[in-house]
């Protein structure tokens, strides 16, 4: 049985990023299928939506910003909704606990190291944000002290403390962010500790993630989620697949070996790097990747008149746009397994491609951010070219 929540957040009216605080488990799901059906209902079939076992601390990606009180004393937290006030968070119910433990003791270690906290008004000082990435299969710990300026005074000790609180600390890296900017991360970067990214297990593949590369943050549901597209995809090995939007190629590279060939997509730089070298860490041979606009892509792919027989695509919460669709349409694949965080993008997404030519099979919820108003979903679309038509699931 799914756990429900007795437990409060004391962080919970400021903080805003569980809009379903305090709520049972079993309602939240209720609330979240009945939300998917009335956005996606319209178009197809959707499923009930799968939760998760234990709904705490499931998220392996932590970011806290960091500020001083007029009194000295350092907090970290998260900024109240719609504000640059810094609500301060020394637990959280929905994030890994290792984390925030490496969290608050970074906290104890600027004050005796006397690391300059950023100030956001004036640009002075040194520490903005930390941000904590986990692989919950490896135990591999990633630590991103993002700052103002390149240089932290006693690098070395500050290395050796923290790792002496937290050996389980595998790499450290200095991101430098000197920008006014509402973005977390800036674009310099050094390893001053280990190798700079973490690997983590997924449906029985180990993948590389660096600081800036996207990884779904729930990786007990992504494994249910992943399994199910792929499924869906209806791959017997003859297939030439698009991963659209793959990000370190994660999906790509768990349908390779039901796949001719599989071509991903992606913008981010260091994703593409990560993917190209994880493709090659699990002896995935058949599978390439390309750092682009995944809408200009597919618009050179169609007009070389290539083919595709099946597109994954997984956009990030705007979702795709006209460029990309039009160019799917125009390449035909028989089946299209749409992956969304944001089932508002995704209704938009589906209205285009179900009046080009393109059927909704069947809509499939997972619960990826128990707490939060967040849905993930995975949608079937089947080609209605009566020579491509395949049987319903
Ligand atoms: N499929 C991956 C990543 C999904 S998140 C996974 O499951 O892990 C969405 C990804 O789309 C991110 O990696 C983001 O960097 C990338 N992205 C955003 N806009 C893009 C664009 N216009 N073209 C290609 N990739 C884009």
């Amino acid at each position: 049985m799914p756990e429900g929540s007795g437990k409060i957040c004391p962080a919970a009216k400021k903080c805003g990023g569980c809009q379903y605080q305090g709520m049972p488990y079993e309602r939240q799901l209720k609330k979240k299928q009945e939300r998917t059906e009335k956005l996606l209902k319209p178009f197809c079939t959707v499923y009930p939506i799968t939760g998760m076992e234990k709904p705490y601390h499931y998220r392996n990606k932590v970011h806290a910003v960091f500020d001083r009180l007029k009194n000295g004393t350092v907090i970290s937290g998260v900024y109240e909704e719609g504000t640059h006030r810094v609500v301060p968070v020394t637990s959280c119910l929905i994030e890994d606990e290792k984390a925030d433990a490496v969290i608050n003791d970074i906290r104890g270690l600027v004050k005796s190291f006397k690391i300059k906290i950023y100030n956001e008004d004036t640009g002075y000082g040194l520490l903005r944000h930390v941000l904590i990435r986990r692989g919950f299969s490896t135990g591999e710990l990633m630590v991103v002290l993002v700052l103002g300026s390149p240089v932290l005074p006693s690098k070395n000790n500050f290395v050796k403390a923290l790792r002496k609180l937290h050996p389980e600390i595998t790499t450290i890296v200095v991101n430098v962010n000197d920008k006014k900017t509402s973005m977390v991360l800036g674009d310099r970067e050094t390893v001053i500790y280990g190798k700079g990214y973490i690997e983590d297990v997924l449906c029985g593949r180990t993948f590389r993630i660096s600081p800036k590369s996207f990884y779904q943050v729930n990786p007990v549901q992504t494994e249910k989620l992943y399994g199910k597209a792929i499924e869906l995809a209806g791959l017997t090995g003859k297939e030439r697949v698009i991963d659209a939007y793959c990000g370190i190629g994660t999906i790509g590279i768990c349908a390779a070996d039901q796949a001719a060939e599989v071509i991903g997509v992606e913008l981010n730089r260091d994703a593409v790097r990560d993917a190209v070298r994880n493709a090659k860490r699990n002896q995935v041979k058949n599978i390439s990747f390309h750092c682009a606009d995944a809408g200009k892509f597919m618009v050179q792919m169609a007009a070389r008149g290539e083919h595709a027989d099946v597109v994954f695509m997984d956009p990030p919460r705007n979702g795709s746009d006209e460029n990309f669709m039009r160019s799917v349409v125009k390449l035909g694949p028989k089946r299209i397994v749409y992956i969304s965080c944001n089932p508002e993008t995704q209704a938009r997404d589906l209205k285009f491609l179900t009046s080009h030519g393109y059927r909704a099979r069947g809509v499939y919820p997972y619960d990826c951010f128990p707490f939060t108003g967040h849905t993930e979903t995975v949608c079937l679309l089947s080609n209605r070219k009566p020579d491509t038509m395949i049987s319903l699931y």
